[in-house]
């Protein structure tokens, strides 16, 4: 038996004009064939699985070449297309294959293709023929289209946000794969559209219950695999939206019951999933009244992860007019102002401009007299075990406020975004995150409180406010009524 493997992945953003080309893939995630580090991250979930299974004998395992890129603008599409052609040439040099395994992040778009998963799963079924069983691992914040539903025979999503489980939904992916091509089972999908977008945080209820629930389902009554596409609501494509797949082994009746009943329930509990969001001044306020530290408050709507610029600068603004005393803000995207640190060197006090340039969603600059902490060349965060890079990096401080600036855009992810860094975040009163939940996993084991603030950054919780012109109508919060349906 044989198995192909790669991994393409961004999370397009296209509301915002930032540009995602080759070398932003190249500087967060490229390894080519045979250049495998020892661990799969959350962008390669199923590498791990592919690789333990193929030493175990199962398969000769083909590598192709794994990209991914921070959450940005669209590609180019020079990027895409170069990528998707070098994956493509070495999945035909590969043939005959009998299976391949992918790692896409489900929300990806360039110029020119607004379903690049779709193009790029329509061109490996041309050159594969039908026979091959194609499986699929994705993020739950990908656009589920009926074109890419339709090419593979296998798509499973992360159930977690934050995203903890890539590991075990990319061991889920393979495994049915391999007994989809031993003839062991035949998979078939059942999608229920709920017309709606959101977000779903699932550390918190009444999203906590429901993902318990749909992993209780699986593996009996012939459900292999159910999986909730939370929509990223930040791309705007005509098929943005939150859908259920529901995957049996040739149960397609029970399949659709299935669907159609997670997706009513996901439907019924669309206002209650996300927790309440403070003001900047109401969050800081929060933090300053409670007794104890460290108070987290997560800038979400300066959300790297979402595909914003992370150099936002009005919860530090604030922090600083207010005179908080033990505050640190964490990351601030400034590569110019990594430079300079590095230039002045740790211990060196300087006036010092940083953060607020890249959009009028990042504010004016912040202008202060401030200490280097420190100077990390190549430095990185974690997340669940997997290192993630952020370039240079440098930690200032100023009066009472410390900030972290990194080189490499990425959002709050481990509590090492500060202890790296000289930092001691248990010993802060409020630690200020650019995350929208992927921080929740390691900062809440240290949180006194974690709090989430609506601030002013590119990504608004209220979706009303963005200028969408590609996604299928009508759609809640957009539209009142809609009309949610099984669409495969
Ligand atoms: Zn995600």
């Amino acid at each position: 038996m044989r198995l192909f493997y790669a991994a393409l992945a961004l999370e397009a953003n296209n509301f915002l004009p930032l540009p995602t080309s080759y070398q932003a893939f190249v500087e967060k995630l490229y390894f080519p064939p045979g250049k495998y580090p020892a661990r799969g991250a959350h962008q390669t979930g199923a590498m791990d699985a592919v690789r333990a299974r193929a030493r175990s004998g199962e398969f000769e395992l083909i590598e192709g070449s794994c990209y991914a890129a921070q959450p940005g603008g669209a590609a180019s599409r020079a990027a895409y297309e170069r990528m998707r052609d070098e994956i493509l040439g070495q999945l035909k040099a590969a043939l005959p294959i009998d299976g391949a395994v992918f790692n896409l992040h489900g929300a990806m778009v360039a110029h020119g293709y607004d379903d690049c998963e779709g193009d790029f799963l329509e061109r490996v079924r041309a050159l594969t023929g039908p026979n091959c069983v194609i499986g699929v691992e994705l993020d739950p914040h990908c656009h589920l289209t009926r074109k890419r539903c339709g090419l593979a025979d296998v798509i499973v999503l992360f159930k977690e946000y934050p995203h903890t489980d890539f590991a075990e939904r990319g061991e889920e992916t393979v495994d049915f794969v391999l007994r989809a091509i031993r003839h062991e089972i035949k998979p078939v999908k059942s999608v229920f559209d709920c017309r709606l977008i959101a977000s779903f945080p699932t550390s918190i209820q009444p999203m906590r219950g429901l993902v318990d629930r749909i992993m209780a389902l699986q593996g009996k009554d012939r459900v292999l695999s159910v999986s909730i596409g939370h929509c990223f609501p930040y791309g705007d494509v005509p098929e943005c939206g939150a859908r259920i797949l529901v995957i049996t082994d040739g149960a397609k009746p029970h399949g659709d019951r299935l669907a159609e009943q997670i997706g009513r329930e996901l439907i019924a509990l669309r206002e209650q999933a996300a927790p309440k969001f403070y003001d900047v001044d109401g969050a800081i306020d929060a933090a300053l009244a409670h007794p104890g530290g460290p108070i987290v408050i997560a800038d979400a709507t300066d959300n790297a992860g979402g595909g914003a610029p992370s150099d936002n600068t009005t919860f530090l603004h604030r922090l600083i007019a207010r005179g908080v005393q033990g505050a640190a803000v964490a990351p601030i995207w400034d590569p110019i102002a990594v430079r300079l640190a590095f230039d002045a060197g740790e211990g060196a006090r300087l006036p010092f401009r940083f953060a607020g340039k890249i959009a009028k969603s990042s504010g004016p600059p912040v202008d202060a007299e401030v200490e280097v902490i420190r100077c990390v060349p190549d430095a990185h965060q974690t997340f669940a075990g997997a290192v993630v890079p952020l370039g240079d990096v440098a930690s200032i401080r100023m009066g009472g406020v410390e900030a972290v600036l990194i080189s490499t855009r990425a959002q709050a992810m481990g509590t090492d975004l500060f202890s790296n860094f000289g930092i001691d975040p248990k010993a802060r009163k409020i630690l200020v995150v650019k995350s929208n939940q992927h921080f929740h996993a390691s900062f809440s084991q240290i949180a006194a409180q974690v709090l989430y603030a609506e601030g002013d950054g590119p990504l608004p919780r209220d979706y009303r406010k963005l200028p969408w012109r590609n996604i299928e109508r009508p759609i809640w919060p957009l539209d009142a009524e809609t009309t949610p349906r099984l669409i495969i």
